[in-house]
């Protein structure tokens, strides 16, 4: 089941026209994703929240699942998870303008509840689309859940984290999910290097040197 979930949906929207620029798509995906009512938390949902950020963005962040502050705003990651990962992109030297930031889901599951199956299978077409259009060097998976979707896998963090998976076309790495750094703050040390390895790699695609490589 977990291999269809990728594959072109026929109501995914898709550019007939290649000259459409990424910013354009994302656009036009953006109005459509808005109008979804594949399941049942567009009838609970205040907002869609599609994603945010670079339409050029060399890294994309995948969270699992809007909160109430994003539902109540349309923005992913602006609650406190939202400020550590901003914290924790820029111990990278990334800016939260540079990436492009989405999640699994685009509306919120009531109470903050896991996905089930059957939102995350209608709403993975929007994902894959997103990823199709951007078309980042990196892609940075957070959290568990977020992690076992995209991978199609039941690994624990302790597994997945620390190195580059090649999943698709994408380079990724999975590290731990902001809110739950929050509650354990022990993991912070593994993000840190999560984030790091991720940095290294990015500079290596880049071609780029950095000051502790001279
Ligand atoms: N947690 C997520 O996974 N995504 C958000 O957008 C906010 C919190």
């Amino acid at each position: 089941m977990q291999g269809s979930l990728f594959d072109q949906e026929e109501n995914t929207p898709t550019s007939e026209n290649n000259s459409v620029s990424s910013a354009e798509e994302l656009a036009q995906l953006q109005a459509a994703a808005r109008e979804c009512r594949k399941c049942r938390l567009a009838s609970t949902r205040h907002s869609v929240v599609v994603g945010e950020g670079n339409p050029f963005a060399d890294i994309v962040v995948i969270g699992e699942a809007p909160g109430a502050e994003e539902d109540a705003s349309g923005r992913p990651f602006v609650g406190r998870s939202g400020q550590l990962l901003g914290k924790i992109l820029q111990a990278v030297h990334f800016e939260r303008e540079e990436v492009y930031i989405c999640n699994i889901l685009k509306c919120r599951p009531p109470g903050n509840r896991n996905p089930l199956e059957d939102e995350i299978e209608c709403c993975m077409p929007w994902l894959l689309r997103q990823l199709q259009i951007i078309k980042p060097k990196i892609v940075l998976i957070l959290g568990k859940v977020a992690a076992n979707t995209i991978l199609a896998n039941k690994l624990p963090m302790g597994i997945m984290r620390g190195k580059l998976i090649r999943w698709k076309e994408f380079d990724c790495f999975v590290t731990y999910h902001p809110a739950a750094l929050l509650r354990n703050p022990n993991w912070k040390r593994a993000c840190w290097e999560d984030v790091q390895l991720m940095r290294r790699h990015y500079e290596k695609l880049s071609g780029m040197e950095t000051l502790h490589e001279k």
